[in-house]
């Protein structure tokens, strides 16, 4: 008698909101790397635990030009990303993993001066989290408040991407975002709206 034993692989897929942080999460402020001068944006928490429940991986893709001209550290970036982390985890809110890209082309000192594939508008963040957490970029959706969020969005063919006004001044005529909101507080009520509507393509406003 032959028995066949059939080994099945389960693969897990996932979706993330991938969250530029500056302007997004956190009021922008040039530079940052001090705590007391981190201060939340509101509605991000809620925002936040509302994706987390509608099974959403919490993803945070920052580009840190203030490491690659000498402006802070490494570590000051890391201190201030662990205590940001744990004022989500306070709120009962899961942050799975921050990537930062510590490169600037031209204004970058020593190691840090590279035109480097993590830098955004480069999708090379985006494609280390999806490579990590076996994402589905195309269920997914971006948020920014820089065009260069939004091309990073675009390059790694995001399903969503969306580009805020709580940061920096945007070109709202220009803008390849598929949406525009006045901040992350706003994106649970878009994201009603086009799931109902399975318009992941269609350009809305709010
Ligand atoms: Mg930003």
């Amino acid at each position: 008698m032959l028995v066949f034993v059939v080994f099945r692989q389960i693969v897990v897929v996932s979706k993330a909101l991938f969250l530029d942080r500056d302007g997004v999460i956190n009021k922008e402020v040039n530079y940052l790397y001090k705590i007391d001068e981190f201060e939340f944006i509101e509605g991000v928490f809620e925002a936040c635990s509302f994706f987390q429940n509608a099974g959403y991986l919490l993803i945070v893709i920052t580009n840190q030009a203030g490491i690659a001209r000498g402006y802070y550290t490494e570590d000051d970036f890391y201190n201030l990303n662990c205590w940001m982390v744990k004022q989500f985890e306070d709120r009962g809110v899961k942050i799975t993993k921050t990537y930062y890209s510590p490169f600037h082309p031209q204004y970058g000192i020593g190691k840090y001066c590279k035109d480097h594939w993590s830098r955004k508008p480069k999708p090379g963040m985006l494609f280390q989290a999806r490579d990590e957490f076996n994402i589905n970029l195309s269920k997914s959706i971006l948020i920014g408040d820089k065009e260069s969020d939004i091309e990073a969005g675009l390059a790694a063919q995001l399903g969503f991407n969306v580009l805020v006004r709580s940061g920096h001044q945007i070109s709202e005529n220009s803008t390849k975002a598929d949406a525009i909101i006045d901040s992350i507080q706003n994106l649970p009520k878009l994201f009603s709206k086009f799931e109902k509507q399975d318009c992941f393509t269609q350009k809305l406003s709010i």
